[in-house]
């Protein structure tokens, strides 16, 4: 029998089922599998850590999202932000779901434009669109929305060089009630910039105004800011009809839609405090409808939506490397999953859970991941059963930004797996090495030496 390890006693204060400074408890249950395939199988097959993606997941997502918008507005058509997860598989995905791309630089286009997505499928947004994506965009139809009027005096020039007209809508920001407001990006509504840069691309030969963009702000709590918003390009779409007769193709009302991953400092789950899609789709549609256009009048609506259709499609597997008390007695987990691998943690309390049944005794540790930095912490405080190094956890809502805003830092990034709709398993990013990092790098030949 093995000897049991000794340990220094410790004496803590069980205190349950009230909210203490963290919020209320949320007692973890295991988390043995996902989709049908157990956690342990998968650590072993692909390695630890290990980001696991649904397939069906996201279809379900985006299908549901679909339903509820289209029953509310007559055309409806969603594109996928690249910046939440630009992994290929993932856009592959939204795409076959008839989603168009949404890109905020010349990567993200020219890898819109590797997976077969058409120019004209794509929309082009952000404040840095360099000179060659913007001529690779104009010659190839996507649609550009203008950020501010140095861009939109450089698509005149290109556009007019190439000799062909750019399709372009721009982006508005508006006082929606939200605050701060997201002012910096686009023409503002209120002080009459975008209807100048309106009537600026009107008298534009190298130019064709097709839509009116915005997007204001990201995991919006408020249906009520979408319905201002909407009403507000809803009025400007009856200016441009009523004095120039022109019908805008489409109005693109962003993404901005939350998921359902808790806010730090939030108390309640976020699932009781958020609007339903629903509500933030009925807001919208109502703020559209001001436009009192003949049906087949009625621009397009487009959506942007990233985090509310991907976050909770993907898991984070992780294993207990080890178990300390910290110096105030509390029990410390050490995962080999850390803020490298989950940039989000600075705005999230992510749901974690132990992967395996474990005693009936729970305990508030913190969790701290595996770099050398004490900013390096998962969980400062969570309630969950007594857990020993080589344990497994899996770490929920982790698909929207997590796989883009990662960082290379110490430790490589591992694989991505994705659960495919018949259940098998396929990895869509390999794990990085050493090769990975060094296929990069060139040493100068007057730096070479060997250690003696
Ligand atoms: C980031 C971004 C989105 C997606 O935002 P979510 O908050 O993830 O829905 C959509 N449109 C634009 C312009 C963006 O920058």
């Amino acid at each position: 029998m093995e000897k049991k390890r000794y340990e220094r006693p410790t004496v803590i204060r069980q205190h349950s089922g009230f909210m203490n400074k963290f919020g209320s408890k949320q007692i973890a249950s295991a988390v043995r599998e996902i989709e049908g395939i157990p956690v342990s199988y998968l650590l072993e097959k692909f390695g630890s850590p290990l980001f696991v993606i649904s397939e069906n997941k996201i279809r379900e997502n985006q299908r549901k999202m679909n339903r509820i918008f289209k029953t509310r507005y007559p055309r409806v058509q969603f594109a996928w932000s690249y910046k939440t997860n630009y992994l290929d598989a993932v856009c592959s995905v939204f795409h076959s779901e008839g989603s168009w791309a949404e890109v905020v630089s010349g990567f993200e286009y020219d890898k819109a434009r590797a997976l077969g997505v058409r120019g004209e499928y794509i929309i082009f947004n952000g404040p840095d669109k360099s000179r060659s994506a913007l001529e690779r965009a104009i010659n190839e139809s996507a649609k550009i929305h203008i950020d501010h009027f140095d861009e939109l005096y450089d698509i005149i020039e290109i556009a007019g060089i190439l000799g062909k007209k750019a399709k372009v809508a721009i982006r508005v920001n508006m006082d929606t009630g939200i605050y701060p407001k997201w002012d910096r990006f686009g023409f503002n509504y209120e002080n009459g910039e975008a209807w100048q840069a309106i009537k600026r691309i009107i008298s534009s030969k190298e130019m064709d105004l097709v839509g009116l963009h915005t997007h204001i702000g990201t995991y919006m709590m408020s249906a009520d800011a979408y319905k201002v918003a909407a009403s507000k390009l809803a009025a400007l779409a009856t200016s441009i009809k009523s004095e120039y007769g022109i019908l805008l193709d489409y109005i693109d009302m962003g993404g901005g839609f939350p998921s359902n991953n808790t806010l730090n400092g939030q108390y309640l789950p976020a699932e009781q405090v958020l609007p339903s899609p629903e509500e933030f789709a009925e807001a919208i549609s109502s703020g559209l409808f001001e436009m009192h256009f003949r049906p087949d009048e009625l621009p397009m609506l487009i959506l942007e939506s990233g985090r509310a259709l991907i976050d909770d499609a993907a898991h984070l597997l992780s294993t207990v490397l080890a178990v300390k008390r910290l110096s105030n007695g509390k029990r410390a987990l050490i995962i080999d999953a850390g803020l490298n691998l989950l940039f989000t943690k600075l705005w999230y309390k992510h749901r974690i859970s132990p992967a395996q049944e474990s005693g009936l005794f729970t305990e508030d540790v913190a969790i701290y991941g595996p770099l050398c930095m004490n900013i390096d912490c998962i969980a400062e405080s969570i309630t969950l059963p007594v857990l020993k190094k080589g344990d497994k956890v899996v770490i929920d809502y982790v698909g929207a930004y997590d796989m883009t805003q990662w960082l290379q830092f110490i430790h490589m990034r591992p694989n991505i797996v994705m659960i495919m709709k018949d259940g098998s398993v396929e990895i869509i990013r390999k794990e990085e090495n050493l090769e990975y990092i060094k296929q990069q790098e060139i040493l100068p030949e007057s730096l070479k030496f060997t250690l003696k």
